[in-house]
């Protein structure tokens, strides 16, 4: 079964709009994996339009890091997935750890958003990752497992609308990762929960991507297991040459 494979850019807190603006068109200007992989860039929310405008008409996706449960409503503050939407992304990235731990987000919590990015016409990029203690006492299937089931609606999943992306949360903005090894171990048990839940379809479709300290020079050697089809990445995602590197990696045939 053959996957194209997603290399997602998650900015988190960075770049203003002329910084935007600029990594975006470096991107563009350098996609030349000729349609082998699928490349997509998640600014911050002010950053969407700045971004659009740059990406539109190219091959190069919008997505968001984050959405509201509800579809409208009273909720100062935040972002309805129809707002992204509207403003032109694809993808929304949803479970992050980062919202885990600074916002307290639960299973459920994330399952709740994912069910009304679904509604809006979005594709849910659903993390998740076991912390450096679970992993330590050998928990990290079990982890994933639960997020896997607990983080994703049991109706309405489909490879269109459904993303996974493995992130040990130990791994994120460290510059230490599991070996290719390991992560593809956690990637096969992710597919098997998937299967179990979803059926085969589902699985042998649904893309799983690697998130956590991946680079110009370990993303080949991740992107090359079969099991690993894409990552989502952070502090490489800032500069266009890292960026395109990481997108090159994943072309190579
Ligand atoms: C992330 O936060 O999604 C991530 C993978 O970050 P980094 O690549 O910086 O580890």
């Amino acid at each position: 079964m053959s996957r194209k494979p997603l290399i997602v850019g998650n900015w988190k807190m960075n770049n203003l709009l002329a910084e935007t603006g600029a990594l975006c068109k470096g991107i563009v200007d350098g996609l030349g994996h000729a349609g082998k992989a699928e490349a997509a860039v998640c600014p911050p929310f002010t950053a969407l339009a700045a971004a659009r405008a740059v990406i539109e008409n190219s091959p190069l996706g919008l997505g968001a890091q984050d959405c509201h449960a509800a579809e409208k409503g009273a909720h100062t503050g935040d972002i309805a997935a129809a707002m992204l939407k509207d403003a032109g992304c694809r993808y929304v990235i949803l479970g992050h750890s980062e919202r885990r731990t600074d916002h307290n987000e639960s299973d459920a919590d994330v399952a709740a958003k994912v069910s009304t990015a679904w509604s809006a016409g979005l594709t849910a990029i659903v993390c998740v990752g076991e912390t450096e203690t679970e992993r330590n006492t050998g928990e990290t299937n079990d982890v994933v497992e639960r997020q896997v089931s607990n983080s994703i609606p049991a109706g309405g999943a489909d490879p269109d609308t459904l993303v996974v992306a493995y992130e040990p949360v130990w791994a994120i903005g460290t510059g230490r990762t599991p070996s290719v090894e390991d992560a593809a171990a956690v990637h096969r048990h992710i597919r098997a929960a998937l299967r179990a839940r979803f059926g085969d379809a589902l699985a042998d479709s649904v893309r799983i991507l690697y998130g956590g300290s991946m680079k110009p020079d370990n993303a080949s050697a991740f992107l090359a297991d079969p099991d690993i089809d894409g990552g989502l990445i952070g502090g490489a995602s800032l500069k266009a040459a890292d960026f395109l590197a990481i997108v090159d990696a994943a072309g190579a045939d």
